[in-house]
Parts: C-alpha cells; structure tokens; sequence
C-alpha cells in the first residue's frame, strides 16, 4: 500500500472508554434495533460512523474556553470573540450566533423565498431543502454530471453546472429564483469540494441576474484544503486565505458549526454588508432562537466556537484528517472495494451496489452492508440509497436511488490508525463472504424521514 497513515498532530489526555460486545450479543442488539442502526444504544457502539455533526473531541484549549464562558443575556464578551473571530476568517460584517445549522436556513430563507419562487443549489442538503420548501419554494439541484458516477476520479466533482444553473435561471425567469446556494463541501455528493473557479463563475452569474448567493458552508475548511491541493493557483496560499476569498465571492453564508468548527452544537448566519437584511434576521432570531448575543447557545459554546473556527483551520490537523480519509481509502483499493470516489472530506461512501451485486435495490444493499458491519466489527454507519430516498408521493412505490452507499462518516480528532485498520479489515472480511448476505424488507414505516425510524427485517 502507498498511503502512509499521517500522524495525529496531538495527544490524548482525556479517554472514553468504549464497551466490546460479542459478535453474539451484537446480532442480538440488532435484531432488537429492528436492523435500524438509529434505534442502536450509542454506548452498544465500538466505533461510531453515523455521523460527523457534533461528534467531535474539543481541544484543551477549547474547554479552558468552556470555563471562561461569558453567561450574561445581552453583550457577553464570548459573543464578542465570536463575532471578532467571525470577521478575521470570513471578512463579513454581520455575524448572528444560532443554535445549529438548520435555525440559520429558518431564520434567513423566510426572508429571502416565498411560494411560487425557486431556490438552486449545488446540492441541497436534507434540512436546507426542507426550509426552502417551508416557504413554499421548490428546491433545484444543479450539480455537474460527473458527480453522478462513483468510479470517475475528478478534483471537484461538488461544482455548480453553472451553464445548466443560467439556463435554470432564464427558464423560471430571474426574478423567480430566490437564492442560490453553494453547499461547501457538497455533503450530499460524498463530501466533494467545489473549485474557487466555480465558486466565482457561480457568483458572476448570480450578479449578473441580480440573484442572493447564500455558502452553505459547514465543511468550509475541508473545502479550502481541497482547494490548495487541487487547484494550481493556490498551492502557496494559506488555508485562512482561501477561506476569505471564497466567502467574498458570496453574500451570506449559514453554518453548521457541528461539522469543521469542531464543536458539539452551534450554528451562525452571517450576512457581508447587508445592513437591512441583518436587522430583519435579528428579528426572526429573536422570536426562534434568543437574543441576538446568545442565539440560542450558552455563552461557554460561543467561546469554544470562537476556537474552534481557527482550529479547524489548522493545517497540520487537515492535512492529518484529509490522511485518515486517504488511509481508509487506499486500504479498500487495495481490497477491490468501490467507493465515491476521490475520497471526500468528511467520510468514505462505499458502493454497496457493487460490493452486493445479488441484493436488488429495493432490497436495500448499502443498509444490509451497514447491519453486516455492526455484526462483524460494532461499527456503526448509515445508509445513503434507495432506503433513505423513500416512495413516490404520488404513487406510493419504493424510488430508485442514483446510488447505493454505506457512509463511514469520520468524526474529527475521535479515531485512531487502529481503529481506521478495524474499519478496513470489517469490510474485506464482509467482501469475502458477500454472497451470504440477505437483503431486508420494511415491516413498518413513517410518512416522512423513514430512514431514522422504519423497521425491517432480514430476508430469507
Ligand atoms: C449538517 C448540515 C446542515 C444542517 O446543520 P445542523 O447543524 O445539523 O442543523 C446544513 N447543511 C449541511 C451541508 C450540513 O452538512
């Protein structure tokens, strides 16, 4: 294998200890999770690969943050470091503190999208599309064709197709389309970057119509280490500098802090120079979240938040991070395992269609990889398919999804190189007994969101 592990930039000193169950004790505990890894106990876990969002290790520094934590309603000096470090990084004026990334995109796209309009994205992400159409819009994904074939290695497969995006945008008619969104890194892709290049040819033709240009930027620091990686112009320039160049292109950006600010909750909405546009989010943050210095965290998350935007930045640690992906990655070329590949920034999105040729999509192939992980290793992963994607509204029939993955999505600064060889060494041994492997079926499902909380079993 040619990809070294890269060396964690840090040390421990706090653990938690895991529990190890059985392989035994494991099947049982799936069986009574009715094969949904969401009903799973976290502490019947080894290694959690749900997700990325809020499963972070704080540093030191941040929990010596946590002791400082200014506790006043109005004015804190926390909510002041925040906004400080908010404006170094990002360079915009305006910065509103919320509780996670989903109450940003309610109190901005309230202001910005009403019935009969359109919002277009790269890709929206499930909560983002879900509050554009809570104002009655309709969500528009625009992301180029290439992102669409797992096998094809391409530097930015997260791009707008910007000339499929000025079609969309003349086809509705400009003063239809609300708001663009640029999702960094696109989550939804496999957590691929999108390119400055694309990112300003985004932004000119979104001046050009007059049309609001919103980041979705809770993986900003991955997308700006891809960036310096991959595109020639900016291999000399800092991580830090690329992240402000990127946000200049745009109006306003929302933020997941749960993802590469390296916190456990926390969001921000930031508007650049829009003086009027911020005193009606202040408005809308008042009646959902608190008062404009609070936002709906505590003052002590406003400090570590503070923190952990520079830290994210980091170059040593995203070059470490960016190696765990890489590690995984080369271990499953090695063993002939298909993924979305390049690897992206938050996780690896394995190919169960291909490991499982024999399991029919409506058979769900990435949620019986997911089960056969638990089973083999008490790793814990989520399925991005045909399962997650649901019926037709109108037909009530299951929908075929573009893609039958399994998600190891890698929280930050959590996992060692031992735990990414457990990792790789549950899916060869998963490889060489594939053809074993059942599907499943749904016994009970809810309307919406079925994923999170539907039942299954195997079949036989
Ligand atoms: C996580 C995420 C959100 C939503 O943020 P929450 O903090 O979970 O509410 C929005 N957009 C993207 C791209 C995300 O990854």
């Amino acid at each position: 294998m040619s990809v070294k592990y890269i060396p964690e930039p840090f040390r421990i000193k706090m653990v938690e200890p895991i529990k190890m169950l059985t392989r035994e004790e494991r099947e049982q505990k799936i069986k009574e999770a009715k094969y949904n890894t969401f009903n799973l106990k976290g502490e019947d876990v080894y290694i959690d690969l749900l997700t990325d969002s809020g499963t972070n290790a704080m540093s030191d520094i941040q929990w010596a943050g946590v002791m400082r934590g200014d506790e006043a309603y109005a004015g804190g000096r926390s909510y002041y470091n925040l906004v400080e470090a908010c404006q170094d990084i990002f360079g915009y004026e305006f910065i509103q503190p919320v509780h996670q990334g989903r109450a940003a995109e309610k109190v901005l796209f309230g202001l910005l999208l009403e019935e009969g309009q359109y919002g277009i994205s790269n890709m929206f992400f499930d909560t983002t599309r879900a509050h554009v159409e809570l104002t009655g819009a309709r969500a528009l994904d625009c992301v180029v064709e290439e992102a669409k074939d797992p096998s094809h290695r391409a530097p930015f497969k997260g791009n707008m197709d910007v000339k499929k995006l000025e079609e969309l945008i003349n086809e509705h008619g400009k003063e239809k389309i609300g708001v663009v969104v640029m999702t960094i890194t696109n989550n939804s892709a496999g957590g691929q970057p999108v390119s400055m290049q694309n990112m300003k040819d985004t932004a000119e033709v979104c001046k050009k119509y007059g049309i609001t240009l919103v980041i979705d930027a809770a993986r900003f620091a991955e997308n700006a280490f891809f960036i310096k990686q991959r595109e020639e112009e900016y291999k000399n320039k800092s991580v830090k500098e690329i992240t402000k160049e990127m946000f200049s292109y745009a109006d306003v950006f929302t933020m997941s802090a749960k993802k590469d600010a390296i916190v456990n909750m926390g969001g921000l909405l930031a508007i650049k120079d829009d003086a009027e546009l911020y005193q009606l989010a202040k408005g809308r943050t008042i009646s959902f979240e608190g008062f404009t210095t609070y936002g709906g965290l505590s003052g002590r998350d406003l400090e570590a938040l503070a923190i952990g935007l520079y830290e994210g930045l980091d170059e040593n640690y995203l070059e470490y991070r960016n190696g765990q992906m890489e590690y995984l990655a080369a271990r499953l070329d090695d063993a002939g395992i298909a993924y979305q590949s390049p690897v992206g920034g938050h996780g690896v999105f394995v190919d169960a269609k291909a490991l499982l040729p024999h399991i029919p999509s409506n058979e769900f192939p990435g949620q019986a990889l997911a089960i056969e992980l638990y089973k083999e290793a008490g790793i814990r992963t989520c399925e991005i398919g045909s399962y997650m994607l649901g019926n037709d509204p109108d037909t009530g029939e299951q929908l075929q999804a573009d893609f039958e993955f399994t998600r190891l999505a890698i929280a930050r600064r959590v996992y060692t190189q031992s735990h990414f060889d457990v990792m790789a060494d549950a899916l060869i041994a998963i490889k060489e007994r594939a053809d074993e492997i059942n599907g499943y079926r749904i016994t009970w499902e809810p309307p919406v969101l079925r994923h999170f909380q539907a039942s299954l079993e195997p079949i036989k």
